[in-house]
């Protein structure tokens, strides 16, 4: 059997950015959506892929958003669940809590895409028993909300350097991006069995045995140093999983997709100073290097995430 890869990409927007980072302005949920759907769309036709899009619920119950949403359903992507408010806190919510936001996301998510969602991931990764039985309860055929990494604390220690929050906002992110236990987790799908029913976990890939990220964002923020090196170092990643018998799933976000020329608000966030337009084209790089495996014998196709769960 060829071994399959999933693309997912986590449809964050503009205010949910500035909202984990501490931002003030985000209340009024300045969006980029309608900016950055019709480019990531031409972006897969192009290449003929269809992936899952995690979308956030406060977006589909905005008017401005519901249109672009309509149409990566209209496209043939898959729609996930990302919550409603992309709180990254989510795993301090009660279970009854946790309930409420995954309904009301799915409620605005099937008016706006017509699709009802069959897989979520939490926002920053965030996961909890508690809402991994909620999902087997309403009926989810997959989480894909791990993240086995080692470097989720680096991570959160350099959004906490340029935040400006305050200790209560800093105690809701102590957990932000997940302990150094997350490198311990499974790298490859596998069953979750509750009494509420069974789900498959897809973690988002990372590099065999060193664990280190091989997201889009992440390989963008290595190519400020060298492209050569980034892309040198997905190669690596890929032919790792192909050694491993890992089934990779690839993470994308809108940012992977926006420079600095497109929004003025997220200075913050890495690689940001790099152009829209340099920016897809790293994008088609990395996909080139996944695509270049499929003519190999090793070979990866690319499937959502639904796809590779079934
Ligand atoms: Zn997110």
């Amino acid at each position: 059997m060829k071994p399959l890869a999933s693309l997912s990409l986590d449809l964050d927007n503009q205010w949910s950015y500035m909202k984990t980072h501490g931002d003030r302005g985000w209340e009024s949920f300045p969006t980029y959506l309608p900016l950055v759907i019709p480019r990531v769309l031409d972006f897969l036709a192009a290449r003929d892929l269809t992936i899952s899009f995690f979308v956030v619920g406060q977006d589909a119950a905005l008017e401005p958003n519901r249109a672009p949403l309509r149409s990566l359903a209209d496209a043939g992507h898959e729609i996930g669940n990302h919550s409603f408010h992309h709180q990254p806190w989510l795993h301090l919510y009660s279970e009854a809590e946790i309930e409420a936001e995954l309904a009301h996301a799915e409620e605005v998510i099937e008016a706006a895409t017509g699709r009802r969602p069959i897989g979520f991931r939490g926002p920053g990764f965030s996961l909890s028993a508690a809402t991994l039985r909620v999902l087997a309860r309403r009926g989810y055929r997959y989480d894909a909300s791990t993240f086995p990494t080692f470097l989720g604390p680096l991570a959160r220690a350099y959004y906490f350097m340029t935040a400006r929050m305050s200790p209560e906002e800093r105690r809701k992110r102590a957990a932000l991006f997940g302990t150094l236990r997350e490198g311990l987790r499974p790298n490859h799908p596998y069953r979750w069995a509750f009494d509420e029913g069974e789900m498959i976990e897809i973690p988002v890939t990372t590099l065999p045995l060193l664990r280190a990220p091989i997201h889009v964002s992440y390989l963008l923020y290595l190519s400020l140093f060298s492209r050569r090196l980034a892309l040198w170092y997905f190669k690596l990643a890929l032919q790792s999983c192909v050694l491993t018998g890992t089934q990779p799933s690839l993470l994308l976000h809108p940012l992977d997709f926006l420079g600095g020329d497109d929004t003025a608000d997220l200075g913050f966030f890495p690689a940001m100073q790099v152009p829209g337009a340099v920016k897809v084209d790293f994008v088609c790089q990395v996909l080139d290097v996944q695509h270049a495996r499929s003519a190999n014998r090793a070979a990866l196709s690319v499937r959502s995430a639904a796809g590779l769960g079934s």
